[in-house]
């Protein structure tokens, strides 16, 4: 089912023949298939989301060369990168990193899965495709916090929009008042939409606002600037039921100026003379295989991701000078943030059982109706269609008696995601003996920690797994919060439209309500939510700690750009690929300018 073929990438064989067609980029299997004469004037090492935007986007430059290295294959053949219900199925495979965090000390000692896409589009190519763009307050302190207005919200909404087309879904289902029309761009590439289910559980969820609307009032679109409430969801998915990632909305529609190398290993950037002018690149099939190198006419841009940049960087002797060297490592440019500041949002999973109807779906029937018609369960991400976000008031007990410093970058910015996934007795553990129980389960996330981690190398192998330190809860602001995140589901889900259908919870269990206790439950079910950020982060011009200037270009160095979630300087109030959509977009642009 993976290698179910959907669209093929153009082979050079195929644009031999075509040369009078309307050609599309170009793809390599690999290193021995890339034309020796080419002189590109841009290499993007990564080709994931917004590795994925700014090849596309600069590629619409007929006259310039692009050539991205992809470390894993196309995603074109994964049938499961093309339908949204099968989404979960590609994690963990070998279009996935399936990276592991070192033991984590405030997790009760647990290492962890960490999942990144290893194929074109990235991370976007098997995310869950939910789109927030966060609150407008966490892009206006962005803007602060780098010193440039252009990271505001209102400088970036242009961007924003430049990446959207806001499209109906596959059932063409009445918008009603389930977004505002407005509020996003219709006319770039990546396609969102608002698809929703019958389920009855989103029209509970909307009694619910009007019965909490102190708490949790309706939030006529998520996207709009203010996500304190519960609101529909968005995804980028397509109007034909598929998902849209920065491969099919950038790179699909490229001409042939762009080069897509795929199956290949970026090891480092590699100056192109003396000093720090790092348009070299370094890269290989496998570390068994020759090591190939290359020089930009232009610029190398890496968006090897969160873990993927800095180990490029740290591996190209841009890093802590002392950690460096006693790996063995010349140091070209001492930066000792590369690779620090890691960033990921805490999340469990809790769970309140219920008697609403479950949302299990018989999976051929849904594949089925997805092949025939694109509709149904397979065509969206999931059969709740709701996301509940909590702002703590000022005088919550994790600000009031705790005493701690509101970390939320605004008013406007909820402390706490609840992302509703399922209603079933599928994924709830009990203990050995319990009865079955139907549990309604959801994403429960801080969405503004303070714990960081790292990524640093343990050996100077290009090819080994950095050692990726979540850091997750090394601050006891981010369990406070998480605590009271907690206790104000629990009140959600009392409001009377739950009255007889939803019950206590069953993880934390319902007697589990004492700070100590609610504690202990998190340390042990904490996970990171996959949004990995801020270890290349952007700072502005001329401070000495940070690994990007606000224009992306890397500190001290001259022709080297990175662009990709490891610049985000503050996290989003929600998930992260469209500031990355958006900062690939101005990235972009300021690319482009600097040349014409
Ligand atoms: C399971 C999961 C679910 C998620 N769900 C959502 C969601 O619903 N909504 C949302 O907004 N965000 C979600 N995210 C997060 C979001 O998708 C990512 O933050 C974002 O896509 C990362 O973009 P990026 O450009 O930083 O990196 P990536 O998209 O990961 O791109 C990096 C690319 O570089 C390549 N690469 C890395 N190292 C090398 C190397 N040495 N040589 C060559 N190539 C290399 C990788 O293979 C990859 O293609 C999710 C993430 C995961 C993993």
């Amino acid at each position: 089912m993976l290698l179910e073929t959907i669209r093929r990438p153009r082979s050079i064989a195929f644009v031999l023949l075509c040369t009078q067609a309307v050609l599309g980029a170009i793809f390599f299997q690999g290193p021995d298939d890339l034309p020796k004469n080419v002189k590109y004037d841009f290499i993007v090492a990564g080709g994931g989301t917004g590795g994925g935007v700014v090849a596309g986007r600069l590629a619409e430059s007929k006259d310039w060369k692009v050539l991205v290295i992809e470390a894993g294959p196309s995603d074109s053949e994964l049938f499961a990168a093309r339908v949204p219900g099968l989404r979960a199925q590609l994690k963990g495979t070998n279009v996935d990193w399936n990276y592991t965090s070192t033991r984590q000390p405030a997790l009760n000692g647990r290492a962890t899965s960490y999942w990144r896409g290893r194929m074109l589009g990235g991370c976007s190519s098997h995310n869950t495709m939910v789109y927030t763009r966060g609150s407008s307050g966490d892009w206006d302190l962005r803007a602060k916090v780098v010193d440039d207005d252009g990271l505001s919200w209102n400088r970036m909404l242009p961007l924003l929009k430049k990446a959207e087309k806001l499209v109906k879904d596959s059932e063409h289902q009445r918008e009603g008042n389930h977004i505002d029309p407005s509020v996003l761009g219709h006319d770039g590439p990546l396609s969102v939409t608002a698809p929703y289910s019958g389920h009855p559980m989103n029209d509970k969820f909307l009694q619910a606002t009007s019965e909490l609307s102190d708490v949790f009032p309706f939030v006529q679109d998520m996207n709009a600037g203010r996500p304190i409430g519960i609101s529909w969801t968005q995804s980028t998915i397509d109007s034909e039921g598929q998902r849209s990632s920065s491969s099919t909305a950038y790179i699909d529609p490229s001409g042939d100026n762009l080069h897509v190398l795929l199956n290949t290993y970026v090891t480092r950037v590699l100056p192109a003379g003396e000093g720090t002018d790092f348009r070299g690149i370094e890269f290989a099939s496998d570390a068994q295989s020759p090591r190939r190198q290359l020089v930009a006419n232009k610029e190398v841009i890496v968006a090897g991701g969160v873990i993927g940049t800095p180990q490029i960087l740290l591996n190209s002797g841009i890093g802590n000078r002392e950690e460096l060297e006693a790996l063995g490592i010349k140091t070209l440019v001492n930066n000792p943030s590369v690779g620090k500041n890691f960033t990921d949002q805490p999340s469990s999973t809790v769970m309140f059982s219920t008697t609403i109807q479950n949302t299990d779906i018989d999976m051929d029937s849904a594949l089925a109706e997805w092949n025939a018609t694109r509709t149904g369960p397979m065509s969206r991400a999931g059969e709740i269609n709701m996301i509940g976000w909590l702002r703590l008031p000022d005088d919550s007990p994790a600000f009031g008696q705790d005493g701690f410093t509101d970390p939320s970058p605004s008013k406007n910015s909820p402390h706490i995601e609840m992302f509703f996934k399922t209603i079933s007795t599928q994924g709830v553990t009990l203990p050995p003996g319990s009865p079955n129980i139907t549990a309604l389960q959801f994403s429960h996330t801080n969405l503004h920690p303070v714990s960081r981690g790292s990524v640093t190398l343990n050996s100077s192998d290009p090819f080994a797994q950095p050692n990726i330190d979540l850091g997750l809860l090394t601050e006891e602001v981010d369990l406070a919060i998480l605590r009271e995140g907690i206790r104000n589901a629990r009140k959600l889900f009392s409001a009377p439209v739950f009255a007889n259908s939803v019950f206590g919870t069953v993880s934390p269990a319902s007697n589990i309500t004492s700070d100590e206790d609610l504690n202990a439950y998190l340390r042990a079910a904490v996970v990171p939510i996959m949004h990995g950020a801020s270890t290349a982060m952007m700072s502005p011009r001329g401070a000495n700690w940070g690994v990007v200037d606000p224009n992306f270009r890397v500190k001290r160095t001259q022709g080297l750009r990175v662009i990709d979630a490891s610049v985000i300087p503050i996290m989003p109030s929600g998930h992260t690929q469209a500031s990355i959509y958006g900062l690939a977009e101005r990235a972009s642009e300021m690319i482009a300018k600097s040349y014409k």
